[in-house]
Formats: C-alpha cells, sequence, structure tokens
C-alpha cells in the first residue's frame, strides 16, 4: 500500500507546479478529492492530512458518508436526478453538475426550504460529447439569464464546470479546458464576474492541464486514492 501522505503531497506539489506555469499562486486552486467508492478509512486518512473538500457522485453513496464527516466541505459531482434534489441541501454545500433550469429550480426549493444555501456550477459539455452531460455551450447563456433573473435566495452561482476529453489526445483535452475558461470570461463581462469566479476542471489524467488552462477546482480521485472499490 502506498504512503497516503507522500501521494497527497505530491499532488499538491504538481498543483502548485501548475499552477505557477499558469501565472497563479498555488492557494488560487482548490484540491477536491473524490472519494466516491473509496472507503470511510481513506476519507478519514485524508481529512487527517489537512484536506477538506471531497466529491461524490451519488445520493446513496453520499447519505452513508456525509453525515460522519459534517466539518468536511461536500461537493457533488455526478449527475443528479430531480427526484434527489430534495438530498442536497442536508448533504452537500457544492454542486457541480447543474445541467438544467430545472434542476436549479428544485435545489433551490429544497435549500430554501431546509435554509441550507447551496452553491452550484453549471455543467458545460465543452466537448460536445453525445456520451456525456452537461449543457450545450450555446445553452448556457440562457440557463444563466434564466436563473439570475430568479435570484434564488439559497443558491449561488460560482462558475462553470466540464469533464475533459479522455481518449483523443492532449490537445484535445486542452482545447476543451480552454473554451471552458472562454465561455466563462464572456460569461463574466455579461451577467457579472462573481458569478463566473469558480473552473471546476481537470481529473487525475489530466489536472495538470486543466490548472495550466485556468481551473480553480480540480476533481481527483485515483491518483489520490487509489482505484475504486467498495461500494
Ligand atoms: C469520478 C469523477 C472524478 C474523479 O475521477 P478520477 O479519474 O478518479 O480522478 C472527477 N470528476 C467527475 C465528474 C467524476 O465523476
Amino acid at each position: 500500500m502506498s504512503d497516503i501522505k507522500q501521494v497527497y503531497d505530491n499532488i499538491i506539489e504538481r498543483m502548485a507546479d501548475a499552477a505557477k506555469r499558469s501565472g497563479r499562486p498555488a492557494d488560487t486552486v482548490r484540491l477536491l478529492a473524490v472519494s466516491k467508492k473509496q472507503s470511510t478509512q481513506a476519507i478519514q486518512a485524508l481529512a487527517a492530512l489537512g484536506q477538506l473538500d471531497f466529491g461524490e457522485s451519488t445520493i446513496q453513496e453520499a447519505q452513508h458518508k456525509i453525515p460522519q464527516y459534517p466539518n468536511l466541505t461536500w461537493h457533488c459531482i455526478g449527475h443528479l436526478q430531480s427526484n434527489k434534489t430534495k438530498y442536497v441541501p442536508g448533504l452537500f454545500d457544492w454542486v457541480h453538475s447543474v445541467d438544467s433550469e430545472k434542476l436549479v429550480d428544485r435545489i433551490a426549493h429544497a435549500a430554501r426550504a431546509q435554509d441550507k444555501p447551496v452553491n452550484i456550477l453549471l455543467q458545460v459539455n465543452t466537448a460536445g460529447d453525445p456520451a456525456k452531460y452537461g449543457m450545450s455551450p450555446d445553452r448556457l447563456f440562457q440557463a444563466a439569464e434564466t436563473l439570475l433573473e430568479k435570484a434564488y435566495s439559497h443558491v449561488i452561482l460560482k462558475g462553470l464546470m466540464t469533464i475533459g476529453l479522455r481518449s483523443t489526445g492532449v490537445d484535445n483535452t486542452r482545447s476543451t479546458f480552454a473554451a471552458l475558461r472562454r465561455l466563462s470570461e464572456k460569461a463574466g463581462e455579461e451577467f457579472g464576474k462573481e458569478y463566473f469566479s469558480e473552473l471546476s476542471m481537470g481529473m487525475s489524467h489530466d489536472f495538470e492541464i486543466a490548472i495550466e488552462e485556468g481551473a480553480t477546482m480540480v476533481r481527483i480521485g485515483t491518483a489520490l486514492f487509489g482505484e475504486r472499490t467498495s461500494g
């Protein structure tokens, strides 16, 4: 078994180097440890090293794990079914995978009823990959306008999220990340920079490229914890 501290320190160092290459201080990029299908012992070990932000993909797994760690910050990164949105405010501080206005409406309703604010990111399918969730870049502006007009009391728009192309090489991956950054800059000019300050992009295999292209949050699972195992 690899030493978790060594692995963790190595990831933090690679993040800092990539931030430097993008001309930013290391503390402008937040590490989100993706603990889906990883044991609670692994979460505990990382939390003991000072890791604060964790990501989970499903409500079912989140309901089992998150209540054990109320002092950590939890991010929902998986596709959300609208009938599960009522569980979001009690579990998650952030939702990265918002892909429709209807979903925002439902999260907002639940968040208000429970008086628990939720930060959201709009997921954009920058790769135009039909196998992935997320709204098309064209729809993003309409969605942002609609949701900002509604001025939800308990939903806070913070930025954008995307999943990089996996199989088509570094240049394409880089261009999908750069595309998200340009969209975010454009949306920031149109609607206000405060709503588009976060860019969630980059995973185990491509987080350095994402940081070079402006990521403020990277979502790293297997490179931190090893292969996913338990449910
Ligand atoms: C699982 C997952 C990750 C983490 O993937 P790794 O390759 O294990 O780093 C990041 N983002 C999303 C949306 C995921 O579903």
